[in-house]
């Protein structure tokens, strides 16, 4: 028998999920159908509202659903102090440790020549104008600890050292190709604590 064309394109849907082989794209897309409707039509409304109102904050990247997101436009956070992290989880991360007041910086990717990921992708020029509009003394770099998220780090520090600025780097609490995303909250404060010059 073959399979209707729309429950084709909904595994095939599923499929672009990270980590998501045929296999489970297949029980998703049953699960969804037969056991859970309403969970289905609430994903199909959710992902269309998310498509729809969120973009990216104008000063740090991040997702919000207005130009600029609460943390950029909160008073309560010290202007002086920029971090830059890879993605949006890792700014949660870092919030959630409740190791830092400054504000943020979010590249959306790291440095990987082979995969076509320069400069221009991770935003630098961006992050060059946010760094010197002079409000800034020190900019933190938290990029993750493998060797993407380490030359990025060395590249950027250079850049913004070459531009006056106080660059330090998140200290080596986490594991070597440790990423953010996965270290609890305790070990990723002190690192911040222990940042140096980098
Ligand atoms: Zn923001």
């Amino acid at each position: 028998m073959k399979t209707p064309s729309s429950l084709e394109e909904l595994i095939a849907a599923l499929r672009r999920l990270p980590g998501v082989g045929p296999k489970s794209a297949q029980r998703m897309a049953y699960h969804l159908l037969q056991r859970d409707q309403a969970g289905a039509a609430r994903l199909a409304t959710a992902l269309g509202e998310a498509l729809s109102k969120i973009r990216q904050c104008e000063q740090c990247n991040s997702y919000a659903e207005t130009p600029v997101c609460e943390l950029c436009g909160s008073p309560r956070r010290d202007r002086s102090l920029l971090c830059v992290v890879e993605a949006p989880g890792d700014l949660l991360m870092m919030e959630q440790a409740q190791c830092y007041e400054g504000l943020y910086f979010v590249l959306m990717g790291v440095l990987s020549p082979l995969d076509g990921i320069g400069p221009r992708e991770i935003h630098m020029e961006r992050l060059l104008r946010r760094a010197t509009d002079g409000t800034v003394k020190e900019v933190i770099l938290a990029t993750n600890f493998t060797v993407e998220g380490e030359a990025t780090a060395h590249y950027l520090g250079e850049a913004l050292r070459a531009r006056g600025l106080s660059v330090s780097r998140i200290a080596r609490g986490l594991p070597v190709g440790g990423e953010l995303e996965h270290v609890d909250s305790g070990t990723l404060a002190q690192a911040v604590l222990e940042r140096r010059q980098a």
